[in-house]
């Protein structure tokens, strides 16, 4: 793998997609360098605060992400401010919920309680003094309502920041798009943010109505359905249309099938565990954009999930990729 580190993930044609890791870890860095990481994709925070008894303060918080932005700049590193609730409960602030992917999760929490997105975006601004690297993603946002409130939440951190250290730069401001809702109001969120990231795990959840950790409903948990990958287009088509960014960091990103397809809706970037970034960058250098195009046309017409996955399979197969299909046979289950 040592030499396909040091090559870009660029088709046969000349098309280049970044390819970026997930992370939320003080380790695992090694490993993302070795397989070439061009930075980080998704840095999920929640981490850190839930092997805790309590809420990490705003230096510990700062020190945490300032190792983070030092070992990888000056390539991105993208902090995703808190995402706790749904299956990542904080023991600190434990509440029971009938539903708790339909409860107070991500965004909404935060926004109940904005002084902890205060706090840690003040952290992330004071963590990223003397780079240019800083990236913040906003998880969840189902409305304009919340993305505007988050917005000048940032804001207010950024004005307060700035008044103690006048060299902070304003970082690029994105959103997850992982809340269906989200799909019907691209235009509202470009006008307002730099970048987008499609969260997979919830979007598919969402979209399909299957619970992403319930073992049972595992098998109807695929990409590939019609339904996903019109949503997919339309996001990445929008997107791009804005001239704005657009990145997929779910699960679905390290399925080499999928990335057929993303290679054709002109994805920017992906963002996926390091272990899973070498077979995605040989799926990748190994297609065409033209190919890629051909059998996404074919595939729009197509209204199984199977038949679409194992047409990909074949193309997978003919192009000398078949091992990627028996070691990542499962990769679109998380
Ligand atoms: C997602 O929903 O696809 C995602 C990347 O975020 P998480 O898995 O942390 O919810
Ligand atoms: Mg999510």
């Amino acid at each position: 793998m040592a030499l396909l580190r040091d090559k870009p993930a660029v088709t046969t044609d000349g098309i280049r997609i970044h390819l970026y890791t997930n992370t939320g870890l003080l380790s695992g860095h090694t490993h993302a360098f070795e397989v070439g990481t061009e930075g980080i994709g998704l840095y999920r925070s929640e981490f850190p605060f839930m092997n805790r008894d309590n809420f990490p303060s705003e230096e510990e918080q700062r020190s945490l992400y300032r190792q983070v932005i030092e070992t990888y700049a000056p390539r991105p590193v993208t902090l995703r401010t808190l995402d706790a609730g749904g299956d990542k409960m904080l023991p600190y602030l434990s509440f029971k919920e009938p539903n708790p992917f339909l409860g107070w999760r991500g965004i909404r929490l935060v926004l109940d309680h904005p002084e902890i997105l205060l706090t840690q975006v003040r952290a992330m601004l004071l963590a990223s003094h003397g780079h240019d690297n800083l990236k913040i993603l906003i998880p969840m946002i189902s409305t304009i309502e919340e993305l505007e409130r988050a917005l000048a939440l940032i804001h207010q951190a950024y004005d307060n920041v700035k008044d103690e250290d006048g060299e902070i730069k304003f970082p690029s401001i994105g959103v997850m798009i992982e809340v269906p809702s989200a799909i019907y109001q691209l235009e509202a969120i470009l006008k307002r943010v730099d970048f987008l990231s499609i969260g997979t795990n919830d979007l598919v959840q969402y979209l399909l109505a299957i619970d992403r950790n319930n073992e049972r409903v595992a098998k109807y948990f695929d990409p590939l359905y019609p339904s996903v990958l019109k949503a997919l287009a339309e996001i990445i088509r929008t997107a791009n249309q804005f001239g704005k960014p657009v990145s997929i960091c779910g699960e679905a990103a390290g399925d080499p099938a999928l990335v057929i397809l993303l290679i054709a809706m002109r994805v920017d970037s992906l963002s996926l565990s390091a272990g899973a970034l070498p077979r995605i960058k040989w799926v990748i250098r190994s297609f065409s954009h033209a190919r890629a195009c051909e059998l996404w046309q074919q595939i729009q017409r197509m209204e199984y999930v199977d038949r679409i996955r194992a047409l990909l399979y074949t193309e997978l197969e003919q192009h000398g990729l078949g091992e990627l299909i028996r070691l990542g046979n499962n990769s679109h289950i998380q």
